[in-house]
């Protein structure tokens, strides 16, 4: 699979304003916040896409959710709410192709999204 500016934030070949990090997720700012909160979530495992992903990454994209939601919690947003996104191509928004979870808290969201 192609390497990506994640692949690097996880080698910490480049800096990032990292938050979180377990054996297998590693969580950091986004350089460009659409909230007050914006995390990322990311697999140390290179996945490109959801699309990519299959039954033996159950558990990893469990850990990416509930990695998401400890750190809400941590933050204090988790009664107010947030959101988790993940986008998927083209027309999902998807610009990294490094699988990863947003989470965007601090501000009301709108639905649907744009
Ligand atoms: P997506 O469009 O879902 O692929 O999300 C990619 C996200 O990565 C965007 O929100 C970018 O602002 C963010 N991003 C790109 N480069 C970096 C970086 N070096 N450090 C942190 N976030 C980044």
């Amino acid at each position: 699979m192609g390497d990506t500016i994640f692949g690097k934030i996880v080698r910490r070949e480049i800096p990032a304003d990292i938050v979180y990090e377990d054996d297998d997720v590693l969580a950091f700012r986004d350089l460009n916040p659409q909230a007050p909160v914006h995390v990322l979530f990311v697999p140390k495992q290179v996945i490109a896409t959801l699309n990519d992903a299959s039954a033996a990454d159950a558990d990893l994209l469990g850990k990416l959710l509930l990695a998401a939601a400890s750190y809400a919690k941590r933050e204090g947003v988790d009664k107010e709410g947030y959101r988790t996104v993940i986008n998927c191509n083209e027309q999902g928004g998807q610009t990294v192709f490094h699988l990863h979870v947003h989470l965007l808290a601090g501000r009301r969201m709108t639905w649907p999204p744009g």
